[in-house]
């Protein structure tokens, strides 16, 4: 009752030396720890095994940020079995106890805030705001489901069943049982927090298995939640390779859902493994995936071609594009075209490129299976487009990528296609607004998306036509704000969940219709 509504954490201006000086220590608080032994954690108990993961900076690619646990079958089936027993009293745990345990943390990280953001300028690669709005956005997670969680329970008030003479009928959101939950490394707290809080604070528990590439971050989420009275089992912190421990939990028949944030490639495979019904499994496995994008932004003759460069610019590059919410197309009606593509270039050609640490814009990619995958896509633009900008390897001790953008891409081509995750704009010519929505839509995901235009009549058209999950007029398409854009997209951008939205804790929870009479 005295919870406060819920209202999002604010951004750091780092521009205020008091900030930037804390941001400062942050970093060097961080790297004193760097090459830390971090183990798994099962039941609450930790252990260190002889083969690591060994999680290194990709800014600076001969720091060690840490040498990491990884989990075997043997570690993944202990979990499971930690996370079973767990479950039959994690479950009985009132829904205040549970969303109070959310609350404390978002507490607690907000009090630490940059120290979770050194943590991923460091291991991830972002630079000060994006590490910042990645926490920003942890701390968002914890205090928006625990009021979701709130909320659903007292779904009987807030919408009542209809009432029929002699009976009293009510409804209660039951949790599912044991998730897998597989975030990303590319908000290595954000969705980690969040996917993780959504399905504890429904009752669930969890077998969480980092992403690789930033387990280190992770730890530290696991490491607050612990540190704020997790239960011991609650949350089972299993770092270890997808192909191993990953496939062996999603086929495992005690498994009642999972949790993936990824590429569509791993999503597609998980809901395939997902789909088989071991002999004594009893039930049928619920799988909430957040894949990929082809997203984009639509410019029309009307639109303030400054705004809409800068919007293009800033959601192709941010995280130098590795979201699945970036912009890596435009699509741009000729009057204005020729205009538009010299806005980009300059643009581009403003933005430093260097080590996280030191805050530079734009950063390295995320390890050399990225960096190569990218620098081939590069490559396939050469053929595909005209060069604008960048257009190769940038400088550093780590996988450093000039931000590049080709024009006159025909809609077809495979840079408009498919998802490079990286910082590569394609960019087309269409003949107006209409076409241009139309080569906007052509494409199999639906993550986010954003029209600019000053005309009344065509951003009606656009919301209605624009086929994505997360549609956004006149501003950039990434940076969804927890609660105010719910977000997630359609077709294979993922199950068409809305994290930060209203529907979200329903797909961690079953509802259990009791009626009864006299
Ligand atoms: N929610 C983020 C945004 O709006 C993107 C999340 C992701 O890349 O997975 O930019």
């Amino acid at each position: 009752a005295d919870l406060p509504a819920f209202a999002n954490e604010p951004f750091t201006d780092f521009t205020l030396p008091g900030n930037k000086a804390a941001m400062e220590g942050a970093i060097a608080a961080f790297k004193s720890k760097l090459g830390r032994h971090i183990p798994l954690t099962i039941g609450g108990r930790r252990t260190l095994t002889e083969e690591r993961i060994v999680s290194i900076n990709p800014g600076k690619t001969d720091e060690i940020v840490g040498y990491v646990a990884k989990a075997t079958r043997e570690h993944a089936e202990e979990a499971m079995s930690a996370a079973l027993e767990a479950f039959e009293s994690w479950k009985r745990v009132g829904v205040e106890e549970r969303a109070d345990l959310l609350l404390r943390a978002a507490a607690l990280m907000r009090s630490r805030k940059h120290a979770f953001s050194a943590a991923m300028v460091v291991e991830a690669g972002k630079n000060w705001s994006e590490a910042d709005a990645d926490t920003a956005e942890a701390i968002d997670f914890l205090g928006f489901y625990a009021r979701e969680m709130l909320r659903l329970s007292e779904a009987n008030a807030l919408r009542p069943l209809v009432r029929t003479p002699g009976e009293n009928n009510r409804i209660e959101y039951l949790p599912l049982g044991v998730g897998v939950v597989v975030p990303p490394w590319n908000f290595p707290l954000a969705i980690c927090a969040g996917m993780t809080a959504a399905a504890i604070v429904c009752g669930n528990t969890v077998v969480l298995k980092p992403s690789s590439l930033t387990p280190v971050v992770a730890y530290e989420f696991y490491s607050l939640l612990e540190e704020v009275g997790l239960p011991p089992g609650v949350v089972n912190f299993l770092p270890g390779s997808g192909a191993d421990i990953g496939d062996y939990l999603t086929a495992h028949p005690r498994t009642r859902f999972v949790s993936f944030t990824g590429s569509k490639e791993v999503g597609l495979r998980i809901n395939k493994l997902a789909a088989e019904t071991a002999e004594d499994q009893r039930w049928i496995k619920r799988v909430i995936a957040e894949m990929g994008g082809k997203d984009g932004v639509v410019v029309d003759e009307t639109a303030d071609l400054d705004a809409a460069a800068s919007a293009i610019v800033a959601g192709a590059f941010g995280f130098q594009g590795q979201k699945c919410s970036a912009g890596s197309r435009a699509i741009v009606v000729e009057q204005v075209y020729d205009e538009i593509v010299g806005k980009i270039a300059a643009a581009i050609g403003k933005l430093t490129i260097g080590l996280p640490e030191t805050n530079a814009q734009i950063g390295p990619v995320a390890d050399r299976r990225a960096y190569d995958k990218i620098l081939d896509y590069i490559d396939v633009g050469r053929a595909e487009g005209r060069l604008i900008a960048g257009g190769g390897k940038a400088e550093g001790n780590g996988y450093y990528i000039e931000p590049t953008a080709f024009a006159d891409v025909a809609p077809q081509a495979r840079i408009m296609q498919e998802e490079i995750f990286g910082p590569v704009l394609a960019i087309a010519k269409a003949k107006d607004y209409k076409e241009a929505i139309e080569i906007f839509n052509d494409t199999e995901y639906g993550l986010t998306g954003s029209f600019f235009s000053k005309d009344e009549d065509r951003i009606a058209y656009a919301l209605e036509e624009m086929f994505c999950g997360n549609l956004y007029v006149n501003r950039k398409c990434t940076g969804a704000l927890v609660g105010v854009h719910p977000f997630g997209g359609f077709n294979m951008s993922g199950t068409d969940s809305k994290a930060g939205g209203y529907d979200y804790l329903l797909l961690f929870a079953q509802a259990k219709l009791t009626s009864r009479r006299r």
